[in-house]
């Protein structure tokens, strides 16, 4: 059973109710278990936060930054430990996780430049013999919530910026993929950080909603699917909390006629298939735009059966497991929606659930509408929707039809279309001629519409405002 840190404490569980087990999604096989921890736990590490808080939100921004500059250090130098802890526990390819880990260093990276980001604005003589200045001071307790899809990332969207920023901190990592948080832990302990700045409280639905309800938690950042994002959000702000709550996509890829299908079928494979779908700037809907179809399909369905489907710390595999038999279940489901809807099966991977493990395989389904399930709803794992229309209007209003807005992007030659598209298309990330429009850490991270509850996004000078309060003073001498 993995533990708890409370302070520079690896606890028990003690009020739980029970435990989930943690599995090798290539094997099925069970790897560890988890706690589910309860409120007497989040109390626990709430309140090892709180005793932190005073001594660190006083420690001398350069004190910080130096260890966040030793936590970077020892990142990289357990990057390959981190890679492959990810893919035994979540099943994605190893080369997927060292870029995980790369994406969640890049937060670090940015953390460090606190002795900027944090600085505050001055005007002297705003009136005769006044000045005011604004400085940034720190919020308070912090918790973060992450999905299981990025282990590592994720959880380092959260508390690098939080702590630089003087705030003490209580991560719940996902509890179908809790060991990523939990290493994370452990080396931010080994770079010297005070005891209680960072703590660990694993657990699921109970340990958030201890979180939410906890009064002395002052902000949530929270990232998972659409109907808990908005829980959270809901939750957290009716107790007084400040929230970033990002929740699910259903991400659209628009292919003009001009687009070169020696970009597009790469890209798309990319973007639909990485990660086996579980991501959420994953491609899940194709709009080919009047005669792409005839040029896209073919190729990309052909490149689709071809991609090889295996443990992700094999080499050569291109696309591992899903993280559950019963997530794998209910995405194969939605094949069978799919065609039972009218739906043209182009390419099947069904045939993947034969093998040990929580395999499926890439899978297209063509002649998609909107309106079908397959069309609007989040699938999350390797299932592309191909959907038709005659012009990029047409494609951009169906893209924008979907009640989540988290990517969409568009392969075009034509500046036009591109700059047509970026205007137009309601997704709070937007791509053009390329697969996955992720922002770098020193820009915010976040989607539109249901995608997104709260207004200040991950990282970036987002993450900074979220993490600090502002005070204005006034001064006569
Ligand atoms: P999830 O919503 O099931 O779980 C996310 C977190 O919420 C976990 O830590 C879990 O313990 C907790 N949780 C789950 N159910 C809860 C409940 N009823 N009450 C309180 N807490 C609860 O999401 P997931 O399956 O882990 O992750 C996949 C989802 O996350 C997808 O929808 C995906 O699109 C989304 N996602 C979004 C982004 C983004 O940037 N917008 C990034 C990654 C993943």
């Amino acid at each position: 059973m993995i533990a708890n840190l409370i302070g520079s404490e690896w606890r028990r569980a003690e009020d739980g109710a029970g435990s989930l087990p943690i599995y090798n999604p290539a094997t099925g096989e069970v790897i560890d278990q988890v706690p589910l921890s309860g409120s007497a736990d989040v109390d626990a590490a709430v309140n090892a936060a709180l005793a932190a808080y005073k001594g660190w939100s006083r420690t001398p921004v350069m004190e910080r930054v130096r260890l966040m500059f030793r936590y970077k250090a020892l990142l990289e130098q357990h990057f390959e430990d981190l890679a492959s802890i990810i893919t035994r526990h979540h099943g994605k390819t190893l080369d997927e996780a060292r870029g995980e880990v790369r994406r969640g260093i890049e937060v670090v990276d940015f953390a460090c430049g606190a002795p900027t980001l944090l600085q505050g604005r001055t005007l002297r003589d705003v009136s005769g013999g006044v000045d005011q200045d604004l400085y940034r001071y720190p919020v308070g307790v912090c918790a973060g919530i992450p999905p299981f899809n990025f282990p590592v990332m994720i959880p380092l969207w959260m508390f690098p910026l939080a702590v630089v920023a003087g705030n003490t901190y209580v991560l719940k990592p996902s509890e179908r993929t809790p060991l990523g948080g939990a290493r994370l832990a452990e080396i931010f302990l080994e770079a010297g950080f005070p005891e209680g700045v960072l703590n660990i409280v694993h657990g699921a639905r109970d340990a958030v909603d201890a979180l939410l309800a906890h009064p002395d938690v002052r902000a949530i950042s929270f990232v998972g699917s659409e109907p808990v994002a908005r829980h959270v959000y809901i939750t957290a702000a009716a107790n007084g909390k400040r929230v970033q709550a990002l929740g699910g996509a259903k991400n659209h890829i628009v292919v003009m006629p001009d687009a070169d299908p020696e970009i597009t079928v790469p890209a798309i494979l990319n973007s639909a298939f990485g990660n086996a779908g579980e991501r959420c700037l994953a491609g899940s809907v194709a709009v080919a735009v009047g005669a792409a179809a005839d040029r896209l399909l073919q190729p990309l369905s052909d490149a689709a059966s071809k991609l090889v489907v295996g443990p992700g710390d094999v080499a050569g595999v291109q696309v591992g497991p899903l993280i559950r038999a019963d997530h794998r279940d209910r995405v194969a489901g939605y094949v069978d929606k799919g065609v039972a809807e009218g739906a043209q099966l182009l390419v099947d991977g069904r045939s993947q659930m034969s093998r040990p493990g929580f395999f499926l395989g890439p899978t297209i389904l063509d002649r998609v509408t909107p309106d079908m399930a397959v069309g609007h709803e989040e699938i999350f794992g390797p299932v592309l929707s191909v959907e038709r229309a005659a012009t990029l209007d047409e494609a951009i209003a169906q893209a924008n039809r979907m009640a989540l807005g988290n990517m969409a992007t568009i392969f075009t030659q034509s500046g036009r279309a591109g700059r047509e598209f970026r205007e137009r298309v309601e997704a709070g990330m937007t791509g053009i001629n390329v697969p996955i429009a992720q922002p770098f850490a020193f820009f915010p991270f976040s989607g539109w519409k249901g995608s997104f509850y709260g207004d200040l996004h991950v990282h970036g000078t987002d993450g900074i405002e979220f993490f600090t309060r502002k005070k204005v003073v006034v001064t006569r001498w």
